[in-house]
């Protein structure tokens, strides 16, 4: 543990053994209809689930009763693959046209491998002051404290880190960590990242989390895990009671399909909302598996209703082997644009793209200003109806807004018109009734 030096804090089971159960086959999946209606694949059991990680095609082929393309070895040999019987039991119909098989299952389109994608698309590695952290904006920090998961996504971003090698930090290396933020005062927040932190034991995790609090300028701690989501039994009472010691924690998760949110995922969040640890959820558009306003409207609905809060929606990176899940940005601003004013703004996240280069997050919205002049400032909302806003300079600019003869973008910017709005919207047919003449008398038809 963290007294010898250099021993690396343990993960749940020694990688590199072969799993020692086999996972049930889910012949199951032949009849399955949704996974609320099935048991969980075997004991609710964390340990037991990642002992028996499916990593072979052999050994998936078996759990789904169809004989996946012996090709995927030739996958995993570049990029590893491993999943839980839980996570596996997700899927409903084994082909890529399932999203959960499409994110858990190597596909040779991995190996597809254009010029403009590399292994750290983010220039994560060059912002590591100590290995294995990354300091990029001014107050925060990002710890990679394990290079392992219980599931490896096909489409993730750290594929060069994931599984490529399952270890965890050293006893030393958390030392230098906690060296380097006790000399940078100006870093309040960690994210405790890898891998997956969460597939580490108790004990190491519990660690980490005294080594950060014993910094006195570390103010907050998240920790970024796909637990909830691939291995909900992770959640434990014992890892709940020690967690608690470590407020204010926050965590963020990563659901990206409304396939994911099963009883036991939401039991998961449950447990960890009551431990008063607020949940977000970063999900990352995938061509395939959410690029479809209506998935992402109920994965968010679903999501907020398990009291997580959807936070980032991002753009996938540009990182080797994802070539085959990567969308247009004009489809997250598609996505954005439905989702305002058809969910309440609790559910919808911030779509953003990772900058390449370090270039750090940057929001994508559609736009939402039409114009602007100096004494007005011209918006849309969601529904097409377009209104000015009059800038605090108004009160020098004699106000004008009588109905005038025409209503455009320009009477909206020089104050002639106070908004002009779709006559057909169902908002605007609810309030006609009540609506004054003058009101109705900018309405246009779309
Ligand atoms: S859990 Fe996170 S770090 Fe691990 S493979 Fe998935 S996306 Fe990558």
């Amino acid at each position: 543990m963290l007294n010898d030096a250099d021993s690396p804090i343990t993960s749940a089971e020694s990688q590199d053994d072969e799993p020692p159960g086999r996972p049930s086959p889910a012949s199951a999946l032949s009849n399955s209809t949704k996974p609320e209606n099935k048991s969980p694949a075997e004991p609710a059991d964390w340990k037991w689930q990642i002992a028996n990680r499916l990593r072979s095609a052999q050994a998936l082929s078996q759990f789904l009763g169809k004989k996946v393309p012996p090709n995927i070895e030739k996958v995993i040999e570049k990029f590893p693959m491993a999943i839980t019987p839980y996570y596996a039991s997700l899927i409903r119909k084994p082909d890529t046209s399932d999203p959960v098989f499409a994110m858990a299952v190597p596909q040779p389109r991995e190996l597809i491998d254009p010029l403009f994608l590399c292994d750290d698309p983010l220039s994560e590695d060059e912002d590591m002051p100590v290995p294995g952290m990354v300091h990029r904006y001014r107050d925060r920090v990002l710890l990679i404290a394990t290079t392992m998961c219980s599931m490896y996504c096909r489409h993730c971003t750290r594929k060069r880190i994931a599984g490529a090698r399952e270890s965890s930090i050293t006893a030393q290396r958390i030392r230098q960590v906690t060296e380097y933020l006790n000399a940078h005062p100006e870093v309040s927040d960690v994210i405790v990242s890898g891998g997956d932190p969460l597939t580490m034991s108790d004990g190491s995790i519990e660690m980490v989390l005294q080594s950060l609090r014993s910094v006195p300028t570390v103010q907050v701690i998240r920790i970024g895990t796909r637990v909830p989501v691939v291995l909900p039994m992770r959640i434990t009472d014992d890892l709940l009671n020690m967690l608690r010691k470590y407020h204010p924690l926050w965590i963020n998760t990563h659901f990206n399909h409304p396939n994911e949110i099963t009883p036991q995922a939401k039991e998961a969040c449950a447990k960890l909302a009551d431990a008063g640890i607020p949940l977000g959820n970063q999900t990352v558009l995938l061509a395939g598996v959410n690029d479809d306003a209506g998935i992402i409207e109920q994965l968010c609905k679903g999501l907020i209703q398990m009291r997580v809060r959807p936070y980032y929606l991002y753009q996938c990176d540009l990182v080797r082997g994802v070539e085959h899940f990567r969308t247009s940005v004009r489809k997250g601003i598609e996505i954005m644009e439905y989702l305002r004013g058809r969910v309440s703004g609790i559910a919808i996240p911030t779509f953003v793209v990772d900058a390449p280069h370090g270039g750090g997050k940057i929001p994508v919205l559609p736009n939402y200003i039409v114009s602007m002049s100096p004494s007005h400032t011209v918006l849309r909302n969601y529904q097409g109806m377009m209104v000015n806003y009059p800038e605090p300079c108004i009160q020098q600019i004699p106000p004008n807004i009588q109905p005038a003869e025409q209503t455009g973008v320009w009477e909206l910017a020089s104050g002639k018109t106070s908004f002009v709005s779709p006559a057909r919207h169902h908002r605007i047919k609810r309030t006609a009734n009540t609506a004054s003449d003058k009101k109705t008398s900018y309405l246009f038809e779309l």
